[in-house]
């Protein structure tokens, strides 16, 4: 199949097209490189630099590349920022998301797969959050994609565009100790303590042990970013039967102090931690119910065990210490 990937340069866009690309599929890969990085594209995949917001360059490409399905991953994706400059998020993820539906529906494509996020679920009212649960965003991030997943919704109904709307719980880990996770700022726990491991940062600063958890830290379900790959190709073939949502996760929670413990044993490295004030918005547990996804397409994941998702993170991050950016 001809797939258009947006944010095919992010980390997690760059796996599903590296995925894609070796399933045989033609990959075109539109990246505005704010967040992504080039070197992360496979080199199979046609690469162009724009943004979304253009939307002539959105009519050409697609009037030219012609593509069957898209995966729309590009987005401004951090929580906290969301909350300080929320325009950006409820303005361009919205706004540049509509622009490639209109792109999509003037060009006939008739499958969408949409990255989606577990910050749908800020109060949720049982454990582990399935598809049924109510939709409380936690912060205009989240909002802006729900709004995308309505807009999704109306689109099938008026033009017949097939879409999957996939909700990731934490993705991480490393493809290969060459496809990782490279951000900038970094925000995210596991890289954040593998880079104490390798002696970029002094100290992990665990924010509150006071949440209603065992060990009074935050709960939740790290999923190797293979195993969401997989669920994006499972479900860009299965869009032929229907349109879909399914929650992404392991469905298995780990305390933030398990995971700084886990990655201690993988790096042999004694990675010092403080305990410092709660983050703003972060829920008590935030566990995955994948049941849909596991009953509708067989999808499993292949690396559940966080010592394993650690330990790939961990290859990455010692053979390129300064992300893409050593290449
Ligand atoms: N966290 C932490 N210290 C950090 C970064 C994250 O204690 O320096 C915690 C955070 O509060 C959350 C968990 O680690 O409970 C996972 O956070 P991350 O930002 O990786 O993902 P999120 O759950 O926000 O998507």
């Amino acid at each position: 199949m001809k797939v258009l990937v947006t944010g095919g340069a992010g980390y997690i866009g760059s796996v599903v097209t590296s995925q894609l690309v070796k399933a045989g599929d033609s990959v075109v890969v539109l990246d505005n490189l704010y967040q992504g990085h080039r070197a992360a594209v496979h080199p199979e995949a046609h690469f162009i630099e724009g943004d979304l917001a253009d939307k002539g360059l959105l009519d050409r490409l697609m009037a030219q590349h012609q593509p069957e399905a898209i995966m729309h991953f590009a987005s401004h994706t951090l929580v906290g920022e969301s909350v300080e400059k929320p325009f950006l998020y409820l303005g361009d993820n919205v706004q540049n998301g509509l622009n490639l539906l209109q792109a999509a529906v003037d060009h006939g494509v008739q499958r969408f797969i949409l990255s989606s996020t577990a910050n749908l679920f800020d109060d949720p009212e049982s454990m582990p959050i399935s598809e049924k649960e109510r939709i409380v965003p936690g912060s205009p991030y989240g909002e802006s994609k729900f709004i995308l997943e309505r807009l999704l919704y109306w689109m099938d109904r008026i033009y017949g565009l097939r879409y999957a709307a996939l909700r990731y719980f934490n993705a991480c880990g490393a493809a290969s100790p060459d496809l990782g996770e490279d951000h900038d700022p970094e925000t995210h726990l596991i890289p954040l303590v593998l880079q104490v491991a390798l002696g970029q940062r002094e100290k992990i600063v665990i924010f509150g042990d006071d949440y209603g958890t065992s060990d009074g830290t935050c709960i939740r379900d790290y999923i190797h970013v293979l195993d969401l790959a997989q669920a994006h190709i499972l479900a860009l073939r299965a869009l032929a039967q229907g349109s879909r949502t399914y929650n992404l996760g392991n469905g298995r929670g780990f305390s933030v102090k398990e995971v700084v413990e886990t990655a201690r044993q993988v790096t042999g490295h004694p990675i010092p931690a403080e305990i410092g004030p709660r983050r703003p918005g972060d829920p008590d547990i935030l566990i995955a119910g994948s049941e849909s996804i596991k009953r509708d397409l067989g999808w499993r994941p292949q690396y559940p065990d966080l010592v394993e998702i650690i330990d790939s993170a961990w290859q990455w991050h010692q053979k390129h210490p300064l992300g893409y950016s050593d290449k």
